[in-house]
């Protein structure tokens, strides 16, 4: 019985992704063969090259000559016929300005990506800040034209925005996982899964995490249930989150996949793995959908929680870290479950784990020890929602005692217990950044976010965090309802302050499926709400007070305005490249990197 776990673009393609690992270690830990495979590092080392760029850019120049779309399948065209047309019209005019405005910059673009990947995967190269810089930029052009064939779909290194005139209702989904014209992992599936024999596996695991994983991983289930005899499972934090949904649509169950796994995944691979293997009952999997023989979709009860010490350490043997966009190995790590506060309102990042729970510090070192040996790397992101401050200085002082060498980072919560001495004794252990949750500068925002923590205490911890040489990267939520114009302006203000904030990451507030907030809508000034397509995690919803579109509006030049005045910076603004932080961090230091003003001109494309 083998298992092959795979993890689909859009990802950051920087580090291996944990999900994979940690259920590999479980099956094998069992007595399976589990093995992995990262399509989404595959997709970003096939596409960034000369070649594939070539073919890019000559589908553009041929649709420029022939600007029209017929659905591939007649059966889509009373229903979509309308909107192959209209894309082809957005589709002509994206690419005719494009090829006008860019045409010295291609030729340049293709010629140089070889060397701009080797920048980011090469040591030598890649500390210096000069070449990363321009070598970033190459990319994101090279990515502008692998996208132009499938505009105004687009894939970016930190993000894949959907053809905008798709929902995500599950037909849209469906239709553009067999429309090769609009999704362009159509073709890349059907050819890149000719080079992988797949007829040893009983079992293919599918991980999606994030909306800009939901095309290609269904386009993936759906060539691999064309394509391969083994049962196809859905796993990760976002199927959690459209479970409902999901298992309304039969379609799914038959096209798409055979299981849904709930929640966390440790238990159940394991017993659907026994299950396949004739050891168990179906119905004795927990948190597992399927389809019965009927093609009703069953659901079965809940996993148990886990005793967190007893998970086994995850696997990344399979992986082929030369493959990463990254000169260092940086090994994920969860040391626990769930959020401890679990209160804000607008959140849903913690849903889908169990209740809060923590690994024994000793296991916790445990595993970063053995990890760091056997990989022979000194680079961890703790990727848990946030870790309690007593815990982290614990395991902090664990790490120091057996005189480990790593450095890392995490999320955290702006609790006063970070006083100045832990603060110092997590630099000590390796710590070089906090992701801290700061939110809003309006006490009354905050209050309305329910953050839990006492303001009074925020900034002193950013500046107590600065002086022990630990970097600020601080996570903002602009636009809440109902804040005003001078509440974000007070927000702004603080993004700017490089006293305490030295990397910041700006979102929009989104009304989530799974948040709190959406059962108290009224506190926020919210009128109603309204799904945004089956397969969204958000609704759309409104307010008299600030409508969803006001809000991306300002972000939008809060956003533009930042980078402009930033420009001359090092990681002043951030979602993705935490990894290359920590990297410069650990090289540098605090100060090199808040002084260092860069020759290079980044290109600010909006
Ligand atoms: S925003 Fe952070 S602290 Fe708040 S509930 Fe979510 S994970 Fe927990």
């Amino acid at each position: 019985m083998k298992t092959l776990l795979t993890s689909v673009p859009q990802w950051f393609p920087i580090s291996p992704y944990l999900a994979c690992g940690i259920l590999a270690g479980q099956l094998k830990a069992a007595g399976y063969q589990a093995d992995t495979l990262d399509f989404n590092v595959e997709f970003f080392n096939d596409i960034l090259k000369p070649d594939y760029l070539q073919t890019s850019l000559a589908a553009a120049k041929a649709f420029a000559e022939n600007p029209l779309l017929h659905c591939s399948d007649k059966r889509d065209e009373e229903k979509y016929s309308r909107k192959m047309s209209d894309i082809a019209g957005e589709r002509n005019k994206i690419i005719s300005s494009y090829l006008a405005e860019n045409e010295a910059n291609i030729s340049a673009t293709i010629s140089e990506i070889d060397g701009a990947v080797q920048v980011l995967k090469t040591r030598e190269l890649f500390y210096d800040p000069e070449q990363l810089y321009r070598a970033k930029d190459i990319v994101k052009s090279a990515l502008r034209i692998a996208s132009l064939p499938y505009v105004p779909a687009r894939i970016q290194i930190d993000n894949y925005i959907a053809n905008p005139y798709m929902t995500y209702d599950f037909a849209d989904i469906d239709f553009q996982c067999r429309e090769p014209q609009l999704n362009m992992f159509v073709p890349y599936f059907e050819e890149k899964l000719k080079a992988y024999d797949l007829s040893s596996y009983q079992l293919i695991g599918i991980s999606i995490t994030d909306l800009s994983q939901i095309v290609p991983g269904f386009t993936l289930a759906r060539l691999l249930k064309k394509y391969s005899n083994a049962k196809i499972c859905f796993g990760g934090n976002y199927v959690y989150k459209i479970a409902k949904e999901l298992k309304q649509i039969p379609k799914v169950f038959e096209d798409y996949c055979d299981y849904l796994l709930i929640g966390d995944g440790e238990t159940t691979i394991v017993e659907l793995v026994e299950y396949l293997s004739g050891k168990r009952e179906i119905a004795q999997v927990h948190s597992l959908v399927y389809a019965d023989t009927k093609g009703d979709i069953m659901a079965t009860q809940t996993t148990p929680p886990l005793n967190l010490d007893k998970i086994y350490y995850p696997d990344f043997e399979m992986y082929d870290f030369e493959k990463y966009f990254s000169p260092e190995i940086v090994i994920p790590v969860q040391l626990g479950k769930g959020c401890y506060w679990g209160k804000c309102t607008f959140c849903d990042f913690y849903t889908g784990q169990q209740k809060f729970d923590l690994k024994s510090v000793v296991r916790a070192v445990d595993e970063v020890e053995y990890l760091s040996r056997k990989y022979q790397t000194p680079f961890f992101n703790f990727v848990d929602e946030c870790i309690p401050p007593k815990f982290y200085h614990a395991f902090a002082k664990e790490i120091i005692k057996r005189g480990i060498k790593i450095y890392f980072y995490s999320f955290a919560r702006l609790e006063k217990q970070f006083t100045h001495e832990v603060l110092k004794v997590l630099y000590q252990a390796g710590a070089r950044f906090f992701m801290w949750g700061y939110e809003a500068e309006s006490e009354r925002v905050m209050k309305l976010m329910n953050k839990g923590i006492d303001l009074k205490y925020r900034k002193k911890i950013l500046r107590d965090a600065a002086d022990v040489g630990l970097w600020n990267l601080c996570t903002f939520l602009l636009g809440y309802p109902s804040e005003t114009q001078e509440e974000l302006q007070a927000t702004i203000h603080t993004i700017y302050d490089d006293t305490i904030v030295n990397t910041s990451t700006p979102s929009n507030f989104a009304l989530k499926k799974n948040a709190i907030l959406k059962d108290h809508i009224e506190e926020a000034e919210i009128t109603d709400f309204e799904p945004n397509g089956e397969l969204h995690i958000s609704y759309k919803y409104h307010s008299d007070v600030n409508t969803m579109e006001e809000i991306k509006k300002n972000r939008n030049a809060f956003e533009k305005q930042f980078l402009i005045d930033t420009a001359d910076r090092l990681f002043p603004h951030t979602f993705t490249e935490s990894d290359y932080l920590l990297m410069y961090l650990a090289k540098y230091g605090r100060d090199y990197l808040k002084s260092y003003r860069l020759k290079y001109k980044k290109e600010l494309l909006f």
